[in-house]
């Protein structure tokens, strides 16, 4: 059976980046090997009384690191071959942000813009019972997360289905992460991925050096940006480039076409536009472009691709005209399309290292629900009244009073979301300097195969630590 585009864009990175490793073929081949995969099919019956079989894989790509962890998808194009690709993707992900995870991924195979609320939720729960029934879910075993097409609702089912059935489980809401907060979420998660695209495009920008090679000035603010994708990651990611970084978002790309407008969109109004009436079109001061794919192709510094995989290939690369490509989404360049991006100098910032913000606030989550207890619970209050007392010194040596608004500012104790926050921004910084680092040390072609090669060797250090290849 032909394997899928996808699947051979990721094996073929693996395989570029896997030659400059010095690790022997048995342990490459485990550390590219596929783990483990269930896939399903099962009955759920829709609004009208009706049995619709639906198919769904669940893929646990390696195991250096348990539990494994990745999203789950709801798509009408899911595949057992590219749910292994996107696990695969996420062990490398774990790996280069230093979450100590194996990768998994789940896929569903609905659309997700024509579900009742009721089919969605009898589906999920009912997914969730397939992966307990063959132990492929759970807080030491495979903690699934959201993904295309799924959000804090879908985990909040997924949470109490997987409660109810494991009542002995001790800390039950650790299955899974991305859950609404009154479910023991964390504040952060919803924006981390899209947040962590933000970080990483920033982080690379500050570097003069490589900007300049690329014929651009250093920073984010003015920037031309198009994103493709207005989802979770596509509008977070938009809208802290825009309110962070200062950056122009000159075009949004939707299925139903794309806008325009060359001064910059308010990405908030389009957001609320769009949710509103279920279109772009009818947007105020921005061109409506029904053929929106070819934005794809218009004049901009940074595109972001952030709807699904292989969006940008042999056919289009050649006429892509951004200077930079921000790989938001999971593989939507491929193999050859970053090749031909490559041969015409536009650099390429790749997703297992800008879309690990998901992944790391998800690891706070489960980290916190394992300890049952919030963050900023055992220090808020302390660092509150050391700031206080760091305030009042400052008054009594310089006699005078510190003013209410600045005061209330400084005094304030740290919050959950403040340090979830930090510590994300602190992780991609952090990440980016170390793929650079093996980026420009081992002389590689590019930021994907460093990212690729790290997160390989990183893994068969685990392995070889676990002794599993002594
Ligand atoms: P989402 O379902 O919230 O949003 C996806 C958006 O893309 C939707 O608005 C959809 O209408 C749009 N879209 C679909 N096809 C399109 C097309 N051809 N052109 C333009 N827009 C199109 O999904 P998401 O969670 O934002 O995920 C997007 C990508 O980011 C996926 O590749 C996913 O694997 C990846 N990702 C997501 C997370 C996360 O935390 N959600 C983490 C890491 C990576």
């Amino acid at each position: 059976m032909a394997r899928g585009k996808f699947f051979q864009s990721v094996s073929k990175y693996f395989d570029r980046a896997a030659s400059y490793s010095a690790a022997k073929p048995g342990m490459l081949r485990q550390v590219k090997t596929c783990n483990a995969v269930y896939r399903m099919r099962f009955p759920v019956r829709e609004d009208n009384g009706e049995i619709t079989v639906v198919e769904a894989f669940r893929a646990e790509h390696s195991f250096h690191r348990l539990p494994t962890k990745g999203g789950i998808r709801f798509s009408r194009r899911v595949s057992l071959d590219e749910t292994i690709a996107l696990a695969a993707l996420m062990s490398y992900k774990c790996a280069i942000v230093g979450v100590p995870f194996g990768g998994a991924k789940g896929g569903i195979m609905v659309d997700p813009a024509n579900l009742s609320l009721g089919f969605r939720e009898r589906v999920t729960r009912r997914y969730t019972a397939e992966l307990i029934r063959k132990n492929f879910i759970g807080p030491d075993i495979d903690v699934p997360a959201p993904d295309y097409g799924t959000s804090e609702r879908e985990m909040g089912w997924i949470a109490d289905t997987y409660k109810n059935l494991r009542m002995n489980e001790p800390h039950p809401y650790a299955c899974v992460t991305g859950k609404p907060l009154g479910m023991q979420g964390i504040p952060g998660r919803k924006e981390a991925t899209g947040l962590g695209v933000y970080y990483g495009i920033r982080t690379f920008m500050e570097q003069s050096e490589d900007m300049r090679g690329i014929g651009l000035e250093p920073g984010v603010a003015g920037k031309r940006i198009i994103v493709q994708g207005l989802g979770n990651v596509g509008y977070h990611a938009a809208y802290f480039l825009q309110k962070q970084g200062k950056a122009l978002i000159t075009g949004i790309i939707e299925q139903e076409g794309a806008l325009h407008a060359k001064d910059g969109l308010d990405v908030e109004a389009v957001f609320k536009h769009r949710r509103d009436t279920g279109s772009l079109e009818g947007f105020a001061g921005a061109e409506f472009v029904a053929q929106g794919q070819s934005l794809l192709e218009a004049d901009c510094d940074v595109l972001v691709p952030a709807a699904l995989e292989d969006q940008i290939t042999a056919e289009n690369a050649p006429r892509i005209r951004a200077r930079i490509v921000a790989e938001a989404a999971n593989g939507p360049v491929d193999f050859d399309g970053q090749s031909i991006l490559q041969e015409r100098g536009i650099l390429l910032l790749p997703d297992l290292y800008l879309n690990a913000g998901g992944v790391t606030v998800s690891y706070f989550e489960w980290l916190k629900n394992r300890a049952g207890v919030s963050f900023d619970r055992m220090f808020s209050r302390h660092e509150q009244l050391n700031k206080i007392l760091i305030v009042e010194t400052l008054e009594s040596l310089t006699g005078k009073p510190v003013p209410e608004p600045i005061r209330k500012e400084l005094v304030q104790g740290v919050s959950e979301k403040d340090m979830v926050i930090a510590a994300l921004d602190q992780t991609m910084i952090h990440s980016y300097n170390q793929i650079h680092h093996v980026w420009k040390s081992r002389g590689l072609p590019d930021l994907r195969t460093a990212a690729f090669l790290l997160s390989i060797e990183r893994i068969a250090e685990s392995y070889a630590q676990h002794g599993i290849f002594p």
